[in-house]
């Protein structure tokens, strides 16, 4: 087994035995194979930590959402003009 794309357990667990929110942003995101064996066993049995895994999830959703709205708002017009310094439709229509 190589540990090298896991998370280092002091970036993983609290000192109180919990995880920490990198971990819990890793498994709310699906990343779980980043973790080591055993986090994503805790946050199963562990009310605090699967509490906050709902909280950290539906952060990471809200601000997936959010980057969602901004890309499709911002792809819509010219990716090279980041705002539109004239209405030109409504000059054309003058
Ligand atoms: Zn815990």
């Amino acid at each position: 087994m190589q540990d090298d794309d896991k998370l280092s357990p002091d970036l993983v667990w609290q000192p109180d035995g919990h995880l920490t929110d990198i971990a819990l942003t890793a498994l709310g995101d699906g990343e779980e194979a980043i973790l080591p064996a055993g986090a994503a066993a805790h946050v199963a049995r562990c009310l605090t930590c699967s509490s906050a895994l709902g909280r950290t999830a539906l952060l990471s959703l809200r601000a997936g959402e959010m980057l969602r709205a901004r890309a499709a708002s911002s792809g819509a017009s010219e990716p090279a003009a980041p705002r539109a310094p004239l209405p030109v439709p409504a000059i054309a229509f003058a």
